[in-house]
């Protein structure tokens, strides 16, 4: 019989050559989940995509069992929603409908995103005020998708490297049914959250309900860190090879929080994930 599970492990996989490449490269790690860009995250523009992309996509899908609430899509890095300049700001809004069209085209649920930059411009409410308008703004022209908010690595202006800013951002929305939190360990970590012991871990996610609240989690980023806790250096690394070690991950893989959501890994060695995802699954008790 098949063995029945509650977590839903995968990898940010590459969709160069077209989205439905992300699909097949998933099933080939042994993915029960995944991530893709739906577009060049490094541009502006990118070509519609076409029915028979759509299609390709929706097959390949079917075809590999992964569920549409498995797979966290990311947006663009040059979308910045809480940008100071106005004609930017519009131009990052522009683009962020852009990307929530193109989930709901494949047929997606939730689009993961960092939540922008202050740029040393304009105060931090004052940007965090702003990229709940844009979230308001995108939710209100789309349907169906929901804005998962990515917590960051504080590295730079850019703002959702507390607990705080996740609330706060939410706090403002008005469609909370189409909000959500991804959480990547990495930039937990290096912005000053410790989850490597079983305290350190109880202590942390308590802090998370508490502020946030897991009602609103729905992704997470496995990755271990190169830098130091609080450092606020965004540097991903292997699992166990990094500052956070594995017994995070342990404690991560036995915790029905995070059942049934994507828990996708963006470590730095794409050779080794399938070995990653067999031992995330190993993990568990
Ligand atoms: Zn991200
Ligand atoms: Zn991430």
């Amino acid at each position: 019989m098949d063995k029945i599970y509650t977590k839903f492990v995968g990898a940010h996989t590459s969709a160069s050559g077209g989205v439905f490449n992300a699909v097949t490269n998933a099933k080939e790690i042994g993915a029960k989940a995944f991530a893709l860009f739906t577009k060049n995250q490094r541009r502006w523009d990118a070509k519609e995509l076409d029915t028979q992309t759509i299609d390709k996509f929706q097959s390949a899908l079917e075809e590999s069992g992964i569920l549409a609430k498995h797979i966290l899509p990311h947006d663009s890095y040059l979308i910045n929603l809480g940008h100071p300049d106005e004609q930017k700001l519009i131009k990052s809004r522009m683009a962020f409908v852009d990307e929530l069209e193109r989930c709901e085209q494949l047929g997606l649920d939730r689009l993961n995103f960092h939540p922008g930059s202050h740029l040393k411009e304009i105060s931090e409410d004052e940007c965090l005020s702003k990229i709940s308008e844009s979230i308001n703004i995108a939710l209100d022209k789309t349907t169906g998708v929901k804005a998962v908010i990515e917590n960051t690595a504080g590295q730079g202006s850019n703002l959702g490297y507390k607990f705080e800013h996740l609330a706060q951002i939410i706090d403002k929305i008005e469609d909370k049914s189409r909000v959500g939190i991804c959480i990547d360990t990495c930039h937990m970590f290096v912005a000053g959250y410790d989850i490597r012991t079983r305290e350190a871990y109880d202590k942390t996610w308590a802090e998370f309900e508490k502020i946030v609240g897991f009602k609103y989690l729905m992704g997470m980023h496995l990755n271990d860190s190169k830098p130091p806790l609080g450092s606020k250096k965004d540097r991903h690394h292997s699992l166990g090879e990094g500052e956070i070690g594995l017994d995070a991950f342990r404690f991560l893989m036995n915790d029905e929080r995070m059942d049934d959501i994507p828990l996708i890994l963006e470590t730095i060695d794409d050779k080794i994930w399938k070995n990653e995802i067999e031992l995330l699954y190993s993990f568990v008790d």
